[in-house]
């Protein structure tokens, strides 16, 4: 499996930008899904974008090296773990769409469950729960998966083990060898200090933090699935950042 390149925008810069091209990249599956997605969000009005796609090998080890050292809180599984490495998983600017302080202007607000059914009838998979149960801050971006053909690892492995984190870890590993086997060139990740530095700058102020939900939800839920297999570093954005959001276009 390769990857293709995707435009769509992005929540970094200025407002209509497109996510940066070391993020913006998914398997050809996910990113004829994800199109079809954003068409339908777009006819019903709403803002759709993205925080992250993509992360290569590189950024992940990092960023899990980093929350090991207590550099930072949220959790970040090792390389070879996150569904975002097999160019599977997006994290969705949720709180555009949904929630009315951070609805662009000129964009319309869109139902929570509204939005989760369109994705999911193209094939998504969120991983948060609909309805913020764990008081999480409504202005993240959420992870969402499009896991193909790789649903049938996780399946089959937890048929065999019943943990769920054994049967996620497995179709995590299946979908990236996947990608790894096809001889994909990797002309970026062969520049990972480079694109990792034009990512932090661009990404620095605006990160969003899900993986509180990791925590909370996996002290609640010992063996659970994990909530977010995120390798980026998590920072609040900045409330000036918030403001905006309201006051410029999508
Ligand atoms: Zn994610």
């Amino acid at each position: 499996m390769k990857l293709v390149t995707i435009a769509v925008k992005g929540i970094y810069g200025r407002p209509g930008s497109l996510l940066p091209a070391s993020m913006a990249r998914l398997t050809p599956d996910a990113a004829a899904s994800l199109a079809q997605v954003e068409a339908e969000i777009e006819r019903l009005g709403g803002c759709f974008r993205l925080s992250d796609a993509y992360r290569s090998s590189a950024m992940q080890s990092r960023a899990h090296d980093d929350y090991i050292k207590g550099r930072k809180h949220a959790y970040s599984p090792p390389a070879g773990s996150s569904m975002h490495e097999a160019g599977r998983a997006i994290d969705l600017d949720l709180a555009a769409l949904i929630h009315p302080p951070s609805v662009p202007k000129g964009s319309q607000t869109l139902n929570e469950l509204k939005v989760r059914a369109i994705f999911e009838a193209h094939g998504w998979t969120f991983i948060a729960p609909a309805g913020n149960p764990h008081s999480v801050d409504v202005k993240e971006s959420w992870h969402i998966e499009f896991r193909g053909p790789f649903q049938e690892t996780y399946d089959s492995v937890f048929k065999r083990a019943n943990v769920h984190s054994k049967a996620y870890h497995s179709m995590a590993a299946a979908a990236i060898a996947d990608l790894a086997n096809d001889n994909w060139e990797g002309g970026l990740d062969g520049d990972d200090d480079e694109q990792d530095e034009g990512r932090s700058s661009l990404a620095q102020e605006s990160e969003l933090e899900d993986g509180e939900v990791v925590k909370k939800t996996n002290s609640e839920a010992p063996g659970a699935v994990p909530m977010e297999v995120h390798g980026q570093d998590a920072r609040a954005p900045s409330e000036a950042w918030y403001f905006l959001q309201g006051e410029s276009p999508c």
